[in-house]
């Protein structure tokens, strides 16, 4: 994104540095992310919007051939640089690749430590540090590729899923559960606008204990009457009370528990089945042990 920029490359070394550390990068089974067909991405996103991104790729190469910017800026917040593609490929490539191995029951669950993130990248839209909505487009996947029929999203990053929700809202194949710190960015979000959707806003320096109660009390009894048989989580871990880029109070404790309850549901109803990729997370210490806590409880370590 450019020097200075919170969603930098430094945040995947910290959690590679972390899980080293800790001796958690031992037991698990690593993977390499592929890059994701075109086709598959058309599954949550416009031809146009993939083909757009694309086009300003080249467009950039030639115009640093001449000597110009090394970026080419997309919203205020987000901008390309030459590799953006491919990296964008791949993180969508990792949550499909992901799919296939739970799927196939080679894995019980995988998380997918990628970026760019992309949960705020609608249907026809860059945006927000994001390009391609990686969980959406793996969820629409399990959904046509694998024939399942019915997944929940769960988005507990501190920004609302906003490009999630534009590309799922009214898709009845998939239940989308997120908690978010609001008023916000994105703008919008407050209400949810399908029935398919259920969205908790919740005020700056909210805590752990209040968010737990509203997960107990809103998200549990949904993705329990839902019966999901896949369950994706759009994992960020900005509501960190370490976090810059949000103002709310959780910390790891928070995240492991939140990752407990979704695991809870998914051994009842999914056959432990999840997929979590990385959404946002920007302070690098919370980050990684934030990153480490989640997947201490995905993995039963
Ligand atoms: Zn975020």
């Amino acid at each position: 994104m450019g020097q200075g920029h919170p969603e930098c490359p430094e945040r995947l070394d910290a959690i590679e540095d972390r899980l080293l550390s800790s001796g958690v990068g031992d037991a698990l089974d690593r993977r390499e992310a592929p890059q994701a067909p075109i086709t598959d991405l058309e599954l949550a996103h416009g031809r146009m919007h993939v083909a757009s991104l694309r086009g300003l790729t080249d467009g950039l190469r030639e115009e640093i051939e001449a000597g110009g910017p090394h970026h080419a800026q997309v919203d205020p917040d987000t901008s390309l640089n030459v590799h953006t593609w491919e990296a964008a490929l791949r993180a969508a490539g990792a949550a499909l690749a992901a799919t296939d191995a739970v799927i196939a029951g080679e894995l019980e669950n995988a998380f997918c430590a990628t970026r760019p993130p992309g949960h705020h990248a609608c249907r026809d839209q860059a945006m927000g540090f994001c390009f391609f909505n990686n969980v959406a487009i793996a969820a629409r996947y399990a959904l046509e590729r694998h024939g399942l029929k019915r997944v929940a999203i769960v988005d507990f990053d501190v920004h609302h899923g906003n490009g999630t929700e534009n590309i799922v809202a009214g898709d009845q194949r998939i239940l989308m559960v997120s908690f978010f710190q609001h008023p916000f960015y994105p703008v919008g979000g407050a209400r949810s606008m399908a029935s398919n959707l259920v969205n908790v806003p919740v005020p700056a320096y909210t805590k752990g204990p209040e968010v737990r109660e509203l997960i107990n009390q809103q998200w549990l009894p949904r993705l329990e009457a839902y019966r999901p048989e896949m369950i994706f989580i759009s994992a960020g871990f900005d509501a960190h009370r370490d976090d810059d880029l949000g103002q709310m109070g959780l910390v790891e404790a928070d995240f492991a528990w939140i990752t407990q309850r979704i695991k809870e549901v998914a051994m009842r109803h999914s056959k432990g089945r999840i997929v979590s990729c990385l959404e946002g997370g920007y302070n690098l210490n919370a980050l990684a042990l934030s990153v480490e806590a989640h997947i201490r409880v995905l993995a039963d370590l």
